[in-house]
């Protein structure tokens, strides 16, 4: 039996989910935050279950030739990164094989996994933040919890987040505005959200308030335009539910435009505040290379993108096919999508609001179908429905191996095989990973 407080030798022999190291103690697995794969370490159990228990690292006694001091002075305290703490060739490995585990354990696939599709920058990347606002400051959740820990810096946000950040804590002091308070649901400002065209410059701020009241706006308007010349669109969306969800139903344009434009290869995309848009532009170009070169297209096809999002993918891949039908369920993203197939010259890609689940069945056939869903997977009754359209190649693209590897098993459990498997690291310092999965219809 394993007890709590006390310390254990432990030989790091796997990692979870979350990038924290796995050892075996008498039948136990203990999760250890920060240990890596190799190492041997003394570990204190904080937490026991059933059959597994959570320690923390109290000695690293043979530490890993991977593990590398972290560069970001935040990182055992917030919860954003996982990665700080080894060197970049460890965090890829430890993603290739989250992506081949997940399928054979969950899956129950034995399919080869392409080698992962590193990342060119491991800072910087991210072109969108949503900061949490609370009496503590604005900052990050620590990991699992909804402790704020407040940073003035992220390494791996665009340059530019700093300064806006930096510019509304002035605003909120200057007029002391009130951050929200989650136990007794009051204050103003409940979250702070950018995002940035990596093409363009230009910046959309977001100033989530629990409220429609807003004091001193054209204030903040002034110093957060004073702060940054890219800014082009500052969005107050007001968000009374008591909820994890970041963004209000209700939107209010305080100042500019309600949309920043980005660049995809050739493609131009006008992109709303509440639209999903791919956090790391210059991998999501690879992402879309990768789809593209894993289709055989004739030319002649029909396709369906469903979670189309802002239209990235349909308007990426109309050009070689016939016809493209996005399925998309938030208003917003798919009058972007409309409307970027327009910018783009684009006549053969159509649009469609709704949960893709419901409206998959009445579109018809398709030769190819693309799912890009959110990192719950899809829906059975979507899989259900795909099964019967029948195209001859399914495209999956994954932001979570689990239920990536659950999908893929009721499509080879209904006629489809994995024909490849491509992860691709959008998502550097994190535990997170892309792939994407090309499958055939077995009759083909
Ligand atoms: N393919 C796009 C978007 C992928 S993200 C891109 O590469 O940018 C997943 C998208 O699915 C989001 O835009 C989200 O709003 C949408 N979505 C979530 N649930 C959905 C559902 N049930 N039906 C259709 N779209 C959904």
């Amino acid at each position: 039996m394993l007890n709590k407080n006390e310390q254990y030798i432990l030989e790091i022999s796997g990692m979870g989910a979350e990038g924290e190291g796995v050892g075996r103690i008498e039948g136990f697995a203990v999760f250890v935050p920060f240990a890596l794969l190799g190492e041997k370490i003394l570990v204190k159990i904080v937490k026991v279950q059933k059959n597994y228990a959570f320690g923390k690292i109290v000695e690293i006694i043979t530490p890993s030739p991977s593990r590398i001091s972290p560069s970001c002075k935040h990182f055992y305290k917030c919860g954003g990164c996982s990665f700080q703490h080894c060197d970049y060739n460890f965090e890829l490995e430890y993603k290739k094989n989250k992506v081949s585990e997940a399928l054979k354990r969950i899956g129950g696939i034995e399919a080869e996994v392409s080698p992962i599709i590193p990342a060119e920058n491991t800072v910087g990347y991210r072109n969108k933040s949503q900061f949490p606002v609370n009496t503590d400051g604005i900052g990050f959740y620590a990991n699992r919890s909804h402790r704020l820990v407040p940073v003035e810096s992220c390494e791996i946000q665009h340059t530019s987040t700093h300064g806006i950040i930096k510019a509304i804590s002035e605003y909120m002091k200057k007029y002391s505005i009130l951050p929200y308070d989650e136990a007794s649901h009051t204050g103003d400002i409940r979250h702070v959200f950018t995002r940035v065209s990596k093409h363009s410059g230009e910046i959309m701020v977001g100033i989530v308030t629990r409220t429609k009241r807003l004091a001193n706006v054209d204030e903040l308007v002034r110093i957060l335009r004073d702060s940054n010349e890219n800014i082009v669109s500052i969005i107050q969306s007001i968000n009374s539910e008591k909820t994890n969800v970041a963004l209000g139903e209700k939107e209010v344009l305080l100042w500019g435009k309600d949309y920043i434009t980005d660049k995809i290869g050739d493609l131009s995309f006008e992109i709303s505040l509440k639209s999903f848009y791919q956090i790391n532009p210059q991998q999501t170009k690879k992402l879309y290379d990768e789809v593209v070169k894993l289709i055989n297209f004739t030319g002649d096809e029909t396709l369906f993108d469903l979670y189309c999002g802002i239209g990235t993918i349909s308007l990426y891949v109309a050009k070689y096919v016939k016809k493209v039908i996005g399925v998309e369920i938030v208003e917003k993203a798919v009058e972007n999508a409309i409307k970027n197939a327009k910018i783009n010259g684009i006549e053969n890609a159509q649009f469609v609001v709704g949960a893709a689940e419901d409206v998959a069945k009445s579109l018809g056939t398709a030769d190819i179908v693309i799912v890009d869903p959110p990192r719950k997977g899809c829906d059975e009754k979507l899989l259900k429905t795909i099964v019967d359209i029948a195209p001859e190649s399914i495209v999956y693209v994954s932001c979570n191996p689990s239920t990536l590897a659950r999908d893929l098993k009721f499509l080879t459990s209904n006629k489809y095989y994995v024909k490849k498997v491509v992860p691709i690291d959008m998502f550097p310092r994190t535990p997170h990973v892309e792939c994407v999965v090309l499958m055939s219809r077995v009759d083909k």
